[in-house]
């Protein structure tokens, strides 16, 4: 049985084969849109539709296999590291992201003074900034 099989059963999902091509392109790391999620998809299946693609990423997000996220300006992204709750820096130029260890661990990492009475169970912290390439264009260009 593959990694990919022994994971979609632990967490009781039907293993299919785009739920297989899914978790094997976001095994890969990085923080991919849907289009170039079911662009490597399809490089390992003929014919895919991107709900498809969806569909297999609704559930494996369910089944906390990966992880959504969508940083302000940015289309949804997913990443197969799920469930450690780190964070990530946006580069303001580009886009570009990286993945930020949590320095607690578990949500919610942030305590806010007054709560208004609710239950707050995430802080959801995405740090903003210049990546290193868009650093040394900036100086480039200065
Ligand atoms: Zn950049
Ligand atoms: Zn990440
Ligand atoms: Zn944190």
């Amino acid at each position: 049985m593959s990694g990919g099989e022994e994971l979609l059963r632990s967490r009781g999902l039907r293993v299919t084969r785009p739920r297989l091509a899914v978790l094997d392109v976001l095994s890969a790391g990085g923080h991919l849109e849907v289009d170039e999620i079911t662009r490597r998809v399809r490089e390992r299946l003929d014919s895919v539709s991107t709900q498809a693609v969806y569909d297999v990423l609704g559930a494996l997000s369910r089944a906390g296999l990966s992880r959504r996220i969508e940083p302000a300006g940015s289309p949804a992204r997913y990443e197969a590291r799920a469930g450690d709750n780190h964070h990530h820096v946006v580069c303001r130029g580009c886009g570009e992201i990286a993945d930020i260890d949590c320095a607690v661990g578990e949500k919610p990492c942030l305590d806010p003074n007054i709560a208004h009475g609710f239950e707050v169970d995430e802080a959801e912290v995405t740090f903003w900034g210049l990546c290193p390439t868009c650093q040394a264009r900036r100086s480039a260009d200065d």
